[in-house]
């Protein structure tokens, strides 16, 4: 089965062209600029027909219709969606109602479906969800101790997110360990731009860094993580912040790039720790104790893991970093406990749960 996978951002899209069950990858790009005042691409719908335009150059299809499916990247599915969903009316509007929760990032990813609706509205098109992966985190897990209406009523509680790169490592460690999932404890850790931590027990996950937004737990490239609120409300009111200037703060300008002052790119951090940068040392110092601290409340919360993954751009390129958190590590984790660098590939994961989700709804 062909299936296009499609990461739309508000300017962007992402996409990858795969054949299953092989899941071999036959096609790749990035469309960007859209809606930009210099491009000429005015929205998402003329963007996917360069998508389309491109997979016909690129000899990934002859004609349209051997495109059979679409899996979506949804970012937010809030407790609504807890597993991949087969796109229709009532799934749109509900996952509307879940952008509320992800104000910039669902109805962007909704752009997209509606572009592809209106450019192969036959077409059998799935939503898989960054917060799906983490439906089995235990109630004590994913509630703030905050008065109880507050999660009844406007649903404030961990929601995690990643959870599509987490699965997928935890596939691929299986694969390398040559153990079922099912029997697996493993620590993954996505290290990007976006950073999270996710304890795997059993192949389930049972909790992770990031909280009810992206902002909590580690710290990021220009994310703060973990910050006691009541510092956020202190610098509130004492600087008379909006909440929208807080925002930008906390996830825009804090991070390594708030403490280094140089730059949210990890290579750019290295540089200037290499300079001489007091500062830039300091923030790395910061993101790696702030790791080693996560790996040790999951360790214990598992009860041991079998494996310590690490992907995305900076756990996938920095092994210097994997030997220093190993050697922290190393009086707490078994000698059996392996290290694994697990490059992570969301689009296949989304490939593949829109090609299982289909197969099964064709055999009922
Ligand atoms: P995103 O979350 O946007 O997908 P990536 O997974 O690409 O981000 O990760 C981006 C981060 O990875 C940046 O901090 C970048 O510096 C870091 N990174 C990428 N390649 C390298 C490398 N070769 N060495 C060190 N850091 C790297």
């Amino acid at each position: 089965m062909k299936i296009l996978t499609i990461n739309c951002g508000s300017s962007s899209i992402k996409y990858k062209f795969y054949s299953f069950p092989k899941g071999e990858s036959l096609s790749a790009g990035l469309i960007e600029h859209i809606g930009e005042g210099h491009s000429n691409l005015t929205d998402h719908a003329q963007a996917m027909k360069v998508v389309f335009d491109n997979l016909f150059k690129a000899r990934a299809i002859t004609s349209i219709g051997e495109i059979e499916a679409i899996g979506h990247r949804v970012v937010h599915g809030a407790e609504t969606f807890w597993q991949p969903h087969r796109i229709t009316p009532a799934v749109i509007n509900k996952i509307k109602e879940c952008s509320k929760f992800a104000p910039l990032h669902n109805p962007a990813n909704l752009e997209g479906i509606k572009a592809c609706t209106q450019a192969l509205p036959r077409v059998a098109q799935v939503a898989v969800f960054d917060t799906a992966f983490h439906h089995s985190i235990p109630e004590y897990a994913y509630m703030y101790a905050v008065p109880f209406e507050y999660y009844r009523r406007d649903g404030i509680r961990k929601y995690g997110f990643h959870g599509t790169s987490h699965q997928f490592v935890a596939q691929q460690a299986s694969r390398i360990l040559g153990k079922p999932l099912g029997k697996l404890n493993l620590i993954t850790c996505h290290l990007g731009n976006g950073c999270s931590i996710t304890a795997i027990q059993q192949g389930r996950s049972i909790d992770t860094s990031m909280g009810f937004t992206p902002l909590e737990g580690l710290i990021m490239g220009t994310r703060s993580g973990d910050i006691d609120a009541a510092a956020v409300l202190y610098l509130m009111e004492k600087n008379g912040l909006a909440p929208r200037e807080i925002d930008q703060i906390l996830n825009k300008k804090s991070g390594l790039l708030g403490i280094s002052g140089i730059s949210n790119d990890m290579r750019e951090i290295k540089k200037g720790v290499k300079k001489g940068s007091r500062r830039a040392r300091l923030a790395l110092d910061m993101f790696l104790y702030r790791i080693v601290k996560y790996i040790g409340a999951y360790w214990f919360i598992l009860g041991g893991a079998d494996a310590v993954c690490f992907t995305a751009g900076i756990g996938e390129h920095n092994p210097d970093f994997i030997a220093r958190i190993k050697k922290q590590l190393a009086g707490v984790v078994k000698k059996t406990t392996k290290f694994l660098v697990v490059p992570t590939n969301e689009e296949q994961m989304i490939g593949l749960l829109t090609y299982n989700l289909i197969k099964s709804k064709k055999r009922a």
